[in-house]
């Protein structure tokens, strides 16, 4: 596992280096718009400890962490209204999954009928 880049642009939204217009803040995550939306909504979900992706954040996070993280994404989910239409949540893990951004995140896609 690649260890965790402290200056990946997600741990500088976290630190409030970058700004960025948070829609949610727990205890255990934030969720703001992606910068290059691909649905109608399209919301990325990030924990606030320093995981580099979904196998690092399984391997490591306490169950704490773990469930509120992802009751995080369900509050999120629900605050945009989203949770009756349905949405798509992504999770692009290294290399080959296409992740960009090495700190752990959950795209919440939305808004019309997604392609398959
Ligand atoms: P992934 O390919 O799963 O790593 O997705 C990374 C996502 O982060 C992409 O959809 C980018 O558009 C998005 N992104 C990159 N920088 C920012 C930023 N500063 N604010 C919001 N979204 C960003």
């Amino acid at each position: 596992m690649t260890a965790y880049d402290k200056n990946n642009v997600f741990a500088k939204i976290l630190r409030g280096e970058i700004p960025t217009n948070k829609i949610y803040d727990d205890d255990f995550a934030i969720a703001f718009p992606d910068l290059h939306p691909k649905a109608p909504v399209h919301v990325l979900v990030i924990p606030k400890g320093e995981y580099v992706n979904f196998t690092d954040f399984q391997t490591r996070a306490s169950d704490a962490e773990i469930t509120g993280f992802f009751k995080a994404v369900r509050a999120v989910a629900e605050q945009l209204g989203v949770t009756e239409d349905g949405y798509r949540l992504v999770v692009n893990v290294g290399k080959n999954g296409g992740q960009e951004v090495p700190h752990l995140h959950v795209h919440i896609l939305a808004g019309k009928k997604l392609p398959v």
